[in-house]
């Protein structure tokens, strides 16, 4: 096993530790090394892509926060209702809108619940394009308030260099 194999695992079991509830998506997530993915990517068959010079200097409880970011894309169906949305050939600058978003949506939860993320983390306020979020927000419907932001300033966006990822099938 790899350095960012074993790493990976330990960090996983924090994960489940961290959320008692998400452990069977946690575990289900196979991870696959993939040097092309810039640091973690998941596609709809629950494989978990990870680029080791991304995991070696990442500290565990940050990594533990980035698998559990994976694994909410999957437990939302992000790739799915995205189909269901814009269609299964929605247009490239659309799917990379909606992935910010269910970054933004799955990153203000996730630090809403004390989770820690890698400073770079994709955040709404941060990007600069969505308005504050009531804390009483749920997730699903952060979603779509995030998506709805963001086409609202679909010119001005910028999509950013890196950030935690998901593949879209
Ligand atoms: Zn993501």
């Amino acid at each position: 096993m790899t350095a960012a194999k074993k790493k990976i695992s330990k960090a996983r079991l924090m994960a489940c530790k961290k959320w008692p509830c998400a452990t069977h998506a946690i575990l289900t997530l196979r991870p696959v090394e993939r040097a092309s993915v810039g640091t973690m990517a998941v596609d709809q068959f629950w494989r978990l892509y990870y680029n080791p010079e991304f995991i070696e200097p990442l500290p565990i409880e940050e990594l533990a926060g980035v698998i559990l970011h994976e694994a909410m894309h999957l437990l939302g169906r992000h790739h799915r209702r995205l189909a269901a949305i814009h269609g299964k050939n929605a247009p490239l600058n659309l799917v990379q809108l909606w992935n910010i978003a269910t970054d933004c949506a799955i990153n203000s939860l996730l630090k809403k619940e004390g989770v820690k993320l890698p400073d770079w983390e994709v955040d709404g306020g941060r990007l600069n394009v969505c308005s504050p979020l009531s804390s009483t927000c749920q997730t699903a419907s952060r979603l779509e308030y995030y998506m709805k932001e963001l086409l609202k300033n679909a010119e001005t966006v910028e999509v950013p260099a890196f950030g935690l990822g998901v593949v879209l099938f």
